[in-house]
């Protein structure tokens, strides 16, 4: 039979968050149950709760940065015991058998991998989220969390960390290089972390000097404001890689013309209006404006393992199920310091 676990959902596309419940399914011999700690806040919770990416499926419980503790496994369960510390990211499931899943890619599996919330599974069952208490994921897809990071600021690291671990990780950070990451908000304050840590030189490209020390206490090594008349025009020339993590319109050109030659530009925010640029601003310099997307399951561990060795972490604000939907407006805003992260132990009416 399965299990009826305490959740917040809401209910139509912008509705408030209300305490509730929802049916997790029974054991399966591959499956984790997992007693949730804590569940992150990340952008795109919001843009599918307010149903900005069209489609969505109410009730909704959303929630795809996971972190608690194993309550019980399958029968034929190998990776996992009891009491382990674990994660969940963005997805379930993904069809195990096409070129990318092979690969270890399953974030670009080709049959389409199962979101974690607002989807449905193979077998056509709706998946919920992590704002809840408890989940069952196959173990296929459930990330260990190394014993030096705490759960609550572990939990962003399964979507923010992995979002941009990946490209920095595919287009080469580390020593000798020179990264910039364009807005420090969830995604930036992790992409700066990261960097830093692979040993790159690091600038914060912001709007504005208000989050300056942060910055560089997260290891920025400068930090330019574009408010500031010519600030990238100085910047000509100067960086192997841009991080582009703010979901609002950029210009592209001046931000291109301050990679080196065969730089990239590369977005993990997603504006939703087009974008565009001038050709020229590329050619000139064998430049690439390019995308990325999450990692898969194999890189997201090794991600997680990079924290646990260089003792990076998100920077959180914990709150309880009553401030859910107010941290929304807040994070849409610009406002939180860097993620919120649900205390699911708030979550029970
Ligand atoms: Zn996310
Ligand atoms: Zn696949």
């Amino acid at each position: 039979m399965p299990t009826t676990v305490p959740a917040l959902l809401t209910d139509a596309a912008g509705a408030a968050f209300h305490r509730g419940t929802v049916e997790r399914r029974d054991l399966g011999p591959h499956d984790v149950a997992i007693d949730i700690a804590f569940a992150g806040i990340c952008h795109s919770d919001i843009h599918q709760a307010r149903e900005e990416w069209g489609g969505a499926i109410f009730p909704m419980v959303p929630g795809h940065e996971i972190a608690g503790t194993v309550s019980a496994v399958g029968s034929e369960v190998e990776r996992y015991a009891v009491g382990d510390r674990v994660g969940v990211g963005c997805f379930v499931d993904s069809c195990r058998e096409c070129e990318y899943c092979l690969a270890g890619e399953e974030q670009f599996c080709l049959k389409g991998n199962v979101g974690t919330y607002n989807a449905r599974g193979y077998d056509g069952e709706v998946t919920y989220g992590g704002y809840s208490t408890a989940v069952v994921v196959d173990e296929r897809y459930v990330l260990r969390i190394p014993d030096g990071i705490e759960l609550d600021v572990a939990a962003p690291l399964l979507c923010a960390g992995i979002t941009t671990y990946s490209p920095l990780r595919h287009w080469g950070a580390g020593p000798g290089k020179r990264v910039a990451v364009v807005g420090l908000g969830g995604l930036g304050h992790m992409a700066v972390q990261l960097a830093h840590a692979m040993g790159a030189e690091v600038t914060v490209i912001s709007r504005t000097r208000s989050k300056e020390e942060d910055g560089r206490r997260l290891g920025a090594d400068h930090y330019v404001a574009t408010s500031e008349e010519g600030a990238l025009k100085a910047l000509r020339n100067t960086f192997d890689l841009i991080i582009n993590t703010v979901s609002a319109d950029v210009d592209i050109d001046r931000l291109a013309r301050t990679l080196r030659v065969g730089g990239s530009l590369v977005y993990v925010g997603a504006p939703s209006e087009r974008q565009s640029f001038a050709v020229f601003s590329l050619i000139g310099g064998r430049r690439s404006v390019a995308g990325s997307n999450i990692g898969g399951i194999r890189e997201t561990q090794e991600m997680l393992d990079f924290c646990g060795e260089h003792g990076i972490g998100a920077v959180v604000e914990r709150i309880g199920a009553d401030d859910v939907t107010a941290a929304y407006d807040r994070v849409v805003d610009g406002g939180a310091r860097y993620r919120y992260v649900i205390d699911t132990a708030t979550i029970p009416a």
